[in-house]
């Protein structure tokens, strides 16, 4: 890796941790559903691309491309499937369960939407 990737790569290292542990924070601790809701998607989507520039910086080649991408993106698109959030109380309820869905609050009962 050239100085210029190094770089690169470490800035987007960075921007990876702290998002995703300011994210984490706000996501578990939020009590907002409405926020939650609106700007989820938008964070998982950015932690994603995030983490797939920072592999292209590496200049990993073309075959290993195309297995971490597509493995990014179903990572992504997973964990906006399994995240929900109350409406009720406003937890964050996370489904541990792949191919079961979660249809009540796991704190209050009430039941949840999409
Ligand atoms: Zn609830």
């Amino acid at each position: 890796m050239d100085e210029i990737r190094e770089i690169i790569f470490v800035i987007l290292m960075g921007l990876f941790v702290a998002f995703g542990l300011a994210g984490s924070i706000v996501f578990l601790v939020s009590k907002n559903a409405a926020f939650k809701k609106k700007y989820f998607p938008w964070y998982v989507i950015s932690i994603g691309v995030i983490f797939g520039l920072s592999i292209i910086v590496t200049g990993m080649d073309f075959v290993g491309l195309i297995v971490f991408l597509p493995a990014i993106a179903l990572i992504t698109f997973m964990n906006l499937r399994m995240t929900k959030f109350c409406d009720s109380c406003g937890k964050t309820i996370i489904n541990r369960a792949l191919f079961s869905k979660v249809n009540y609050c796991s704190n209050c009962g009430a039941k949840l939407n999409d």
